[in-house]
């Protein structure tokens, strides 16, 4: 089946040809379809374009066809289910995060888009709508033959729709490089614990992140942290992941969330559950983070959910999403970072950066495209104790990408400790050179004091005096 797939993508412009001219001639069998009744053509042709499909594409038979968009690679594949990827796990060698062994599906859809737009350059941004499960196993053909229409492509959400910016908004919409840090909820009831962490960082940063579930570990709630924080003054950036939640109970914690005081969230993806604390649990992956984004901005922008359905009020959020361009594809990271721009990321937070030319690289293509003018671009920053931590994170932790030269450089060094810190307070210095980088995310994982004196040594503090997320 695999072999199958990579002759679609190579083949994907002729299939795509094909394919134009079958959706053309198709509905020349309506009269057909109307003699023979809905439910007996389903009958037959759902088991025929299953084992068509199934042959060329490996296809899953999700009953809103998007091959032609997707460059003949069925989305279905992607581990995560992901209608707008690549996630931000992709292996170094290209290989899957969640399936190793099986190539990612996103770099054999980039591949067979490339072939059918014959520029890499000319690969559009489209966005693609979440799968409705509704439609799961039935017949696109039959669709086609009847003039139903599929779910297109979502057209870009444009420019914010007059809504008052609360503190971390400001702050980015103000042009001083802004500084965020990431908390991790506690494993406690008691709000003690995160209240702790979370103060460490009064004064020094515009806002925190609080993770959902990072790694796929279970915590405290990110919600409920969040709405903890915002209820104590401070500046919460919600994060949410699709992992665990589907649209319904995800558009409800948005709700939920504001009506508590939390104005900031980032939309993820998420990480697979295999290497959390409960491998066994049931990813959900309802939406990928494209499609929150889009999910967000018309909550907050059109006042509906998903479902077109009005809210009595809006949400006021300022909504971010997160870039890796730290790992493969990473030329075409750009797209992907396009899609969520125009899918409603207004700020991103980006994974670690410890590669500073990939980084470069990929600002030169975001002033291309004018991408920074558009969203505040945040970097990932952040230390650990030493060479073997860190060659511990670039092998577990998904999407994290750490050059040998780093690697030797802090092993050769008598405190290792310190030497990490440096290393970061350098990146920092360098990031806050480079035109387009809006700010840095300062991460490391329960390591709050070295934190902390990497903003204050770096120099970040510097006009930073907003507490409370007020609007
Ligand atoms: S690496 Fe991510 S985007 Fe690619 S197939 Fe795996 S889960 Fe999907």
């Amino acid at each position: 089946m695999y072999q199958a797939r990579l002759w679609s993508v190579r083949h994907a412009l002729a299939l795509r040809r094909i394919y134009d001219v079958f959706q053309r001639c198709i509905p020349w069998l309506a009269p057909v379809i109307r003699l023979v009744g809905a439910r007996s053509s389903e009958a037959v042709l759902q088991p025929l374009e299953q084992a068509a499909k199934g042959l060329l594409f490996d296809c899953r038979m999700c009953g809103q066809c998007v091959l032609s968009v997707t460059g003949m690679a069925c989305p279905m594949n992607c581990a995560k289910e992901m209608r707008n990827g690549p996630c931000g796990g992709v292996r170094a060698d290209g290989g899957c995060e969640v399936k190793p062994d099986m190539p990612c599906v996103w770099i054999e859809a980039i591949a067979g888009g490339t072939n059918i737009a014959g520029d890499r350059e000319k690969l559009p941004a489209t966005i693609l709508p979440p799968v409705d499960r509704s439609r799961t196993g039935r017949s696109t053909w039959l669709q086609v033959i009847r003039g139903e229409s599929g779910p297109g492509p979502l057209p870009p959400v444009g420019a914010a729709i007059g809504h008052a910016a609360a503190s971390f908004e400001r702050a980015c919409s103000s042009g001083r490089f802004v500084v965020t840090v990431e908390v991790a909820p506690p494993d406690s009831a008691d709000p003690a614990a995160l209240l702790a962490r979370a103060r460490r960082f009064e004064g020094l940063v515009d806002a925190i992140n609080v993770t959902d579930g990072a790694g796929g570990n279970c915590h405290m709630s990110s919600v409920a942290a969040s709405a903890i924080l915002a209820g104590q003054g401070l500046v919460p950036v919600y994060q949410i992941a699709c992992r665990d939640r589907n649209r319904i109970a995800i558009q409800g914690d948005l709700l939920g969330a504001a009506a508590l005081g939390v104005h900031n969230i980032l939309c993820l993806t998420g990480d697979d559950v295999s290497q959390g604390d409960h491998p066994q649990a049931k990813p959900v992956f309802d939406l990928d983070a494209v499609s929150l984004l889009h999910i967000a901005r018309g909550m907050r922008d059109r006042g509906e959910y998903a479902s077109g359905r009005k809210l009595d009020r809006a949400p006021g959020l300022f909504i971010g999403a997160t870039a890796n361009p730290f790992v493969p594809p990473h030329r075409d990271r750009i797209v992907n970072l396009e899609k969520k721009v125009d899918a409603g990321a207004q700020f991103i937070q980006t994974q670690f950066c410890f590669d500073l030319p990939l980084l470069e690289d990929f600002m030169r293509e975001v002033r291309a495209r004018e991408l920074h003018r558009r969203c505040k671009i945040i970097v990932g920053v952040g230390t650990l104790g030493s060479a073997r931590a860190l060659r511990w994170m670039a092998a577990h932790v998904p999407g994290v990408h750490v050059p040998e030269a780093l690697l030797a450089r802090i092993g050769a060094a008598s405190d290792q400790k310190d030497e990490a810190k440096r290393a970061c307070i350098e990146t920092i210095a360098a990031l806050a050179g480079i035109e387009g980088v809006a700010g840095v995310h300062v991460m490391g994982h329960r390591n709050e004091q070295v934190l902390a004196e990497i903003i204050v040594e770096s120099g970040l503090k510097r006009g930073i005096t907003t507490t409370g997320d007020g609007t």
